[in-house]
């Protein structure tokens, strides 16, 4: 499998829409690798983590060939995760995709509301054709297209919300994207037991802060990344991706891989791609 990182970003973004923060303006002045989107990334340009309001930007920096992809996986309903309204310009006269795949939107019941929220707004004649939503629950496999199987877990983020997290499996091959998770709750860890993953994606909201509650930093990705391998999913080769990353964390990409060349971790940066 090869995943794209194409936003690497929290919620606002870095820099962040209407910030003028230091971190931010350092950001700026740099750009390349300091400049991150909102969350997002693609798997084998087959399955698409999350829609952010920067998805266009996206198709358009890294070609990202959309009208293709037929599973949309969504983590929860934030605004950073989940803009829906982008979903009506999927249908005539905003796309003309005659031959494109019905794209089914996978997510918890919030997400489904945000959704049907979102599709009552719809005037395209061929949307409705052209789209489906299908709920999820936690640890209840879904099988899609390509091979792929897909299983949401329980995240501990927002109270109000079921969050998720996903672990993608394909031919023995395994991905864990766990964005906005804070520490995982018993039953994840209980799913996640034994399996060996071959890439882990860890939540770095807070950068050198800890948290664990609602997101992660460094020292929850330490810990996290301990348990993972007393559990028996990270070995020696499994690749650690820390990613996520609030302007409020205010170190630079070259800045956060300094701190964590000890640990092994690969820091994100939008574009990234890793091959397992
Ligand atoms: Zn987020
Ligand atoms: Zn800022
Ligand atoms: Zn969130």
């Amino acid at each position: 499998m090869k995943i794209q990182y194409l936003g690497t970003a929290a919620a606002e973004g870095w820099s962040a829409v209407f910030c003028t923060c230091d971190a931010c303006k350092k950001a700026r002045a740099l750009g390349g690798k300091n400049i991150r989107t909102r969350s997002q990334a693609v798997i084998d340009n087959a399955i698409l983590l999350d829609f952010p309001p920067d998805t266009y930007l996206h198709v358009l920096r890294d070609n990202i060939p959309l009208e293709a992809i037929g599973s949309l996986f969504v983590t929860h309903s934030h605004q950073d995760h989940f803009y829906p309204t982008e979903l009506l310009m999927r249908g005539e006269p905003y796309g003309h995709n005659p031959g494109a795949k019905v794209l089914t939107v996978y997510g918890n019941d919030k997400v489904e509301a945000a959704y049907k929220a979102a599709l009552g707004l719809n005037d395209s004649p061929t949307l409705i054709s052209q789209i489906q939503f299908k709920r999820v629950e936690p640890f209840e496999a879904v099988s899609v297209d390509g091979g792929y199987v897909v299983t949401p877990l329980a995240a501990n983020h927002a109270k109000d919300e079921e969050c998720l997290i996903y672990l993608i499996e394909k031919e023995g091959k395994r991905i864990l994207y766990a964005h906005d998770s804070g520490n995982y709750p018993d039953e994840t860890w209980e799913f996640l037991k034994g399996k060996p993953l071959d890439l882990v994606s860890l939540d770095c909201t807070n950068v050198e802060f800890p948290d664990g509650n609602y997101h992660m930093g460094i020292p929850d990705n330490r810990k996290a990344k301990e348990r993972l391998a007393e559990e028996g999913c990270v070995g020696e080769d499994t690749l650690v991706v820390i990613n996520h990353f609030s302007h409020n964390g205010k170190l630079m990409h070259d800045e956060i891989v300094e701190v964590v060349k000890e640990d092994g971790f690969l820091v994100s940066y939008d574009g990234m791609m890793v091959e397992i």
